[in-house]
This record gives C-alpha cells, sequence and structure tokens, in this order.
C-alpha cells in the first residue's frame, strides 16, 4: 500500500529537515526524501566544512603574527590531508546526528531520487508515497561556464576532496565562495589570482566593504585580476592549467582552477512537469512570498527558490511554512528584508539591511553615512597591515539604521545582534545611546559620529 503523509519534503538539506521536523513537532505524519547526504549543502559541502577550512586559515594567520606577541614559534608545515580527514569524521559525525534527529521525530526518511508522478504523488526508485503537502527543497548545484576546457576546472564540491593544497589555483569568480575558498588557499599555502569579469569582487556589497577587503586581498597575496573573460581552459605542461582569453591570449597557468560563478537551481530531474510545476528558464521553481508554487499543495523553499541562498533562510522559510500549513499559523511566513548575512573572508564581513548605494536609489538625499575605519587592537602588535571599518546608513528625520555594514575582525559575530536591533526599526540615536563593550570592536558600531 502506497504511504500517506501530511507532509513530505523532497531534500534532506537544510530546508527540507527544517520543514519535516517542524511539521512532525506540530504533530505531523511527516516523510524526507535524499538522494545524497544528510544535511546537504551547508552540512556536505558548504557552511560547515568551508568554516573549518577558514578556522585553519586562521590559525595559519595567528601562526604568523603569534612573533609580534613573544612567541618564537617554528612552523613546520601544514598537513592538510590530516585536516580533511578530522573534518570529514566530523561531517559524518554530523551526518549520523541529523538522522538520530529525524528518527527521534518519527519522520521517515527514504534514501533515493525522487520524482513527481502527480501533484500529490512522489516516486523513489519503485516505491510510491503520496502527501498533502510537498515541499520541493532540492537545493542547488555550483554553475559551469559552457566553455571548452570548462571541465578541467574544479567547483566548490571538488574543493572539500583535496587531499593536498594546490601550489597554485585561479579562482574564477567575485562572490561568496571566490573570496573565501581564495583566502582559505591563501592562508595554507597555495599562490592564488581571482579572475572577475568586472572592477572587482562582491560587486553587489557596500562599496567600502568592497573596497577594504581588495586591500586586505592584496596584503594577504591574493591579486585580483578586474575585466577579464576567460574563455578557455587548456590543458598545460605537467598537469597544469591555462586560463585563455578571448583571443588565446593565456591569462595564466595553474595547478587549479575553481569555478565559483554562482550556483543553480536543482529542478530538472524532478518531473515537476507531471505535477504541473511551473519554474523560470534558469530552473528557479517560482514560488510566492508564502512558499506556494502555482499548485496548491506543493510549495518550494531554499536554494532551489533562487533567493537569498542562505542556510538559515532555508531553515527559517521551512519551518515558517509548516507552522502554516500543518500548525495552522495562517499568516506565517519568512520576511525576506532585512537578511544579515556574514563573508568568512580575512578578515571577515558582516553586513545587514541596504548598501549605501542601494539607500540613495530608494531615500534620495534623505540618505546619510556615519562610518569609521581603523587599524585594529590585535593588529597594532600583529605586524600586520590591516584595516577595519564599520558603516551605518541611515534615512529619515528619526536616522532609523537601514544598513549596517562591518569588515574586521570579530564582525561575522558582532552581526547578529546588530540585525535583531535594525530589524527592530532602531534609530542612529538607539545606537548611540547603547553604552559601548570596551576593548572590542563591537563598540565602533555605537560610536559612530
Ligand atoms: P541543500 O542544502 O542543497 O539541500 C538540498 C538537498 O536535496 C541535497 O541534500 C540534495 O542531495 C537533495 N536532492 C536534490 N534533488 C533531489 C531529489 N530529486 N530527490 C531527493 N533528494 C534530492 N550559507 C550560509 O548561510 N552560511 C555559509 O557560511 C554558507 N557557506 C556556503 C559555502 C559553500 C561552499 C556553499 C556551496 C554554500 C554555502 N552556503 C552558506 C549556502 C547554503 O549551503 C545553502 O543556502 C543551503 O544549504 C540551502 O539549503 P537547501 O535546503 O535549499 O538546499
Ligand atoms: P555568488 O552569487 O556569491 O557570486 C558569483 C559571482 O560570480 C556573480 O555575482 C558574478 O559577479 C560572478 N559571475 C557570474 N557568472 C560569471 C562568469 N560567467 N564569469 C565570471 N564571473 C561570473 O555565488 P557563489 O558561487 O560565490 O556562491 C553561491 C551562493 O552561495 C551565494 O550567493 C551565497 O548565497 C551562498 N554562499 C554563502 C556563503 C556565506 O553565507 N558565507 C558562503 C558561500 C556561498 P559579477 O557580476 O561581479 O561578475
Amino acid at each position: 500500500m502506497m504511504e500517506h503523509y501530511d507532509l513530505l519534503s523532497i531534500g534532506g538539506g537544510s530546508g527540507g529537515l527544517a520543514a519535516a521536523q517542524r511539521a512532525a513537532i506540530h504533530g505531523a505524519r511527516a516523510a524526507v526524501i535524499e538522494s545524497g547526504r544528510l544535511g546537504g549543502t551547508c552540512v556536505n559541502v558548504g557552511c560547515v566544512p568551508k568554516k573549518v577550512m577558514w578556522y585553519a586559515a586562521q590559525i595559519a594567520h595567528v601562526l604568523e603574527d603569534a612573533g609580534g606577541y613573544g612567541f618564537d614559534v617554528a612552523v613546520h608545515g601544514h598537513n592538510w590531508a590530516l585536516l580533511k580527514e578530522r573534518r570529514d569524521a566530523y561531517v559524518a559525525r554530523l551526518n549520523a546526528i541529523y538522522e538520530r534527529n529525524l528518527q527521534r521525530r518519527d519522520v521517515n526518511l527514504y534514501r533515493g531520487h525522487a520524482s513527481f508522478v502527480d501533484a500529490h504523488t512522489v516516486r523513489v526508485g519503485d516505491r510510491q508515497m503520496s502527501a498533502d503537502h510537498i515541499v520541493i527543497a532540492t537545493g542547488g548545484k555550483p554553475r559551469v561556464p559552457d566553455i571548452p576546457g570548462a571541465q578541467l576546472g574544479i567547483v566548490s564540491d571538488d574543493f572539500f576532496q583535496l587531499e593536498k593544497c594546490p601550489d597554485s589555483v585561479a579562482v574564477i569568480g567575485s562572490g561568496y565562495i571566490a573570496v573565501e575558498l581564495a583566502g582559505m588557499f591563501a592562508a595554507l599555502g597555495a599562490e592564488v589570482r581571482i579572475y572577475v569579469r568586472y572592477d572587482g569582487v562582491l560587486r553587489r556589497f557596500d562599496p567600502m566593504l568592497r573596497s577594504i577587503l581588495t586591500d586586505e586581498l592584496g596584503h594577504a597575496g591574493i591579486d585580483v585580476v578586474p575585466d577579464s573573460r576567460v574563455a578557455e581552459l587548456a590543458a598545460a605542461d605537467g598537469g597544469e592549467i591555462s586560463l585563455l582569453d578571448t583571443n588565446h591570449a593565456s591569462l595564466g597557468v595553474f595547478d587549479k582552477v575553481l569555478w565559483a560563478i554562482g550556483r543553480g537551481p536543482n529542478s530538472a530531474d524532478l518531473s515537476l512537469d507531471k505535477a504541473g510545476v511551473a519554474i523560470r528558464e534558469d530552473g528557479v521553481v517560482i514560488s510566492d512570498e508564502m512558499q506556494n508554487t502555482n499548485v496548491a499543495g506543493v510549495y518550494a523553499i531554499g536554494d532551489v527558490t533562487g533567493r537569498a541562498e542562505l542556510t538559515p533562510v532555508a531553515i527559517a522559510a521551512g519551518r515558517r511554512l509548516a507552522d502554516r500549513v500543518i500548525g495552522g499559523d495562517a499568516d506565517r511566513k519568512l520576511d525576506y528584508d532585512c537578511i544579515p548575512t556574514v563573508v568568512f573572508s580575512h578578515p571577515t564581513i558582516g553586513t545587514v539591511g541596504l548598501t549605501e548605494p542601494e539607500a540613495r536609489e530608494k531615500f534620495g538625499a534623505d540618505v546619510r553615512i556615519y562610518e569609521s575605519s581603523y587599524k585594529p587592537m590585535y593588529d597594532q602588535l600583529s605586524g600586520r597591515e590591516a584595516q577595519a571599518a564599520a558603516k551605518l546608513v541611515v534615512t529619515g528625520a528619526q536616522e532609523r539604521v537601514v544598513g549596517c555594514h562591518v569588515i574586521g575582525p570579530g564582525a561575522d559575530e558582532m552581526l547578529q545582534g546588530f540585525a535583531v536591533a535594525i530589524k527592530m526599526g532602531a534609530t542612529k540615536r538607539d545606537f548611540d545611546d547603547t553604552v559601548a563593550i570596551h576593548p572590542t570592536s563591537a563598540e565602533e558600531v555605537v560610536t559612530l559620529a
């Protein structure tokens, strides 16, 4: 007999797990179908192993800086393979914890590739299951351009398979993954160059952050090559890879080439047509602000929707959806405004709300900027050339804070609290009236004049 569920998640990543587990907490009969490793991108080839690599890079920096603090440290290299082994073991522990969490909540797990039979029925191998509510949470995958030799390059998934640090790496792209992985490669010993199509990295971020990050990448020995159009990858001597431009001129020869040009949705193999679910030309599953697709009882959350591709966004969308369709909280939905985000570069970037150009476009002349740049206290002795900065973007007579942008040590941990204040509608005066915590970098944000 075919199993029937109240809610069925296709995809056992951040969003799918969150929706099914929240549904089960509300008392629903829920299930998850996962074709790969439980936890999805974030746990297996995203946030988690990435942050481990970021810590390793951070330790490399601290070891370099230790002399400035009186330590006589001799570093005898770095064992990438050992780090990978320990990182993989940690991820495997998480996979097992995620599976136990499903069992604890009586959420059924099906292993295999799911596709629609009709709007209420899904197939996994030769099994079929039906549900009142089906959540498409199949995430995305790295994009690779359609150019000759593209397959010679690697993508972020492959980064986590590397057994050793390459001698040299060309990173193509300019977003989160480009700057994060470039920083890790460089700190752990590779020569790194980032090739960007336009004038620099992180084009959608506040100009202050971009400018300081570009300087900091330079201090870390990472060249950012602007206006580069990589048209072809070709095999070179000794297993290396040559980057060629549109005139077949060589842009350089590298051990590894990393594509970091964005991600696309996993929707092609779902037989969405059988359910009648509409997608965009690029495969993104079209959903409204309540995560509804065009088919009643079928929803989409997380990266497959092409909106704010972040783990907490997928989780929040999944939980709110289950609160709504199972828990009976009729208006519950995720507000996609003012989502805080961190770039795990060196140093980190924390940002929430509007950039200065976005605010000027939205509010015209009614925008005021409070900004400060400083050398972090830690770097007064580290010997490192380093710069940090904080910026508030405010508008209106009340000076409501509509953007907060920080780059520097601790920016990653700092932003969450400021994001709460900004979401609540804090004004510059509220920031001023908050007593600083000293000596920290966070105090810069409440002492801007
Ligand atoms: P996923 O987590 O990708 O889960 C989708 C799941 O569906 C996968 O497990 C897949 O195997 C499964 N699946 C697909 N098709 C089918 C099918 N037909 N049948 C069954 N199962 C299927 N975000 C942050 O917030 N912070 C970070 O620091 C961060 N770092 C990142 C670093 C990297 C290198 C990458 C690539 C991403 C990072 N992200 C980060 C983004 C984050 O990982 C994603 O936004 C998040 O995982 C999206 O969750 P999801 O549930 O939509 O999809
Ligand atoms: P991003 O969207 O961050 O950046 C990709 C950038 O690459 C584009 O913005 C574009 O910038 C450039 N690009 C696009 N096509 C090409 C091309 N053909 N050639 C050269 N450059 C190109 O994507 P990522 O792959 O870095 O990451 C995917 C998503 O994963 C992110 O958007 C983010 O949501 C999430 N993520 C989050 C992290 C975090 O929270 N810390 C970490 C890692 C990923 P331009 O137009 O300037 O050329």
